[in-house]
């Protein structure tokens, strides 16, 4: 459904887009995730043919971008990351101004703004001016926009940053029901934990180049290379300290706060295991637990190319 390939963007100042060659699949909900910088506001554009790769191919629904842009302008729908300043016009005659200009039929411009405001919970606010309206709401009325046309493909540049939590648990939920919907949907963030409960996939960039694409599980496998463990055997650890240091598998070991926190190495036997071996040593233990995997900061580390 989007297929890129093999696509690069210069500037003068240099590459903003190297090599980045990936696939969308049909009804497929996939992340564009990377650091602030990384291009993916100029990936996002080329594809909403706003700018022209320097190289490389982009085909959207089976069509060439360089032989139909106009068709895939149909076919899809883009949200910007900056809503452009329509301030004194009222929610539904700026649906309406834009559906005229996606030529749907005047005789269904009502019943379309109409359907889409209730889709992403408008419909109250359908006669206030667009000045008054919060970032979240005039967030859902830019992706509303995106949607009026009916595009079989949404290309949606950070759709939840700079939202309020509340506005960033409901757009989440809009954008899960758009996956739902069927839509092929690439969208932005800077931050992954954003994405995970809505995304199918994930493609991550950094400075310009693809770092990682697939499942959140491969993610996960791929950056989840340090297990931690927690241990307490107050008033001994010093001495489990010293005892733990015995072991290959205890990478790094520290006694500086309330527990002994160890890194697993490779070889480390599973928890059960080790555990058993500190009862056996004469340890009694009031805490052993894992550290929880903390997914952004393994993305932060895939992003700043510490995992290879
Ligand atoms: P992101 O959306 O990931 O934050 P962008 O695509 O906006 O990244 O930008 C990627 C890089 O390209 C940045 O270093 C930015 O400064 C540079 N860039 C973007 N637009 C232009 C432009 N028109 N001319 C020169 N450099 C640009």
């Amino acid at each position: 459904m989007i297929e890129v390939q093999h696509l690069s963007k210069e500037y003068s100042i240099g590459p903003v887009l190297s090599d980045v060659s990936f696939k969308v699949e049909p009804g497929e909900v996939c992340g564009l995730i990377g650091p602030n910088g990384a291009g993916k506001t100029t990936l996002l554009r080329i594809l909403a043919t706003i700018l022209h790769p320097s190289g490389g191919s982009v085909s959207m629904c089976d069509i060439d971008l360089r032989e139909d842009a106009q068709e895939i302008r149909r076919r899809i729908g883009y949200m910007p990351d900056r809503f452009s300043t329509y301030e004194e016009l009222r929610v539904d005659s700026f649906l309406e101004f834009f559906a005229s200009i996606y030529e749907i039929p005047e005789a269904q411009v009502s019943s379309v703004t109409q359907d889409i405001l209730k889709l992403v919970d408008l419909a109250p606010l359908r006669h206030s001016l667009i000045e008054n309206l919060s970032l979240g709401v005039r967030q859902r009325l830019s992706l509303a926009r995106a949607l009026l046309h009916n595009p079989e493909v949404l290309l949606l540049d950070e759709p939840v940053s700079g939202l309020d939590p509340r506005a960033r648990v409901e757009m989440r939920a809009l954008l899960k029901e758009l996956g739902d919907m069927g839509k092929t949907v690439l969208m932005s963030s800077h931050v992954l934990t954003d994405m995970v409960d809505v995304c199918d996939r994930f493609l991550v960039l950094e400075q310009g180049r693809v770092v990682f694409h697939g499942t959140l599980a491969e993610l996960e496998a791929r950056v989840a290379d340090r297990r931690v463990i927690r241990i307490n055997a107050a008033p001994r650890n010093g001495e489990l300290a010293d005892f733990l240091r015995s072991y290959r598998w205890a990478s790094s070991i520290q006694n500086g706060g309330e527990d002994v926190r160890v890194e697993l190495g490779a070889e480390a036997p599973d928890l059960a295991k080790i555990s058993q071996q500190l009862f056996d040593a004469g340890f009694a233990l009031s805490r052993f637990t894992e550290e929880p995997f903390d997914l952004e900061e393994g993305f932060l580390r895939l992003t700043r190319g510490v995992v290879s």
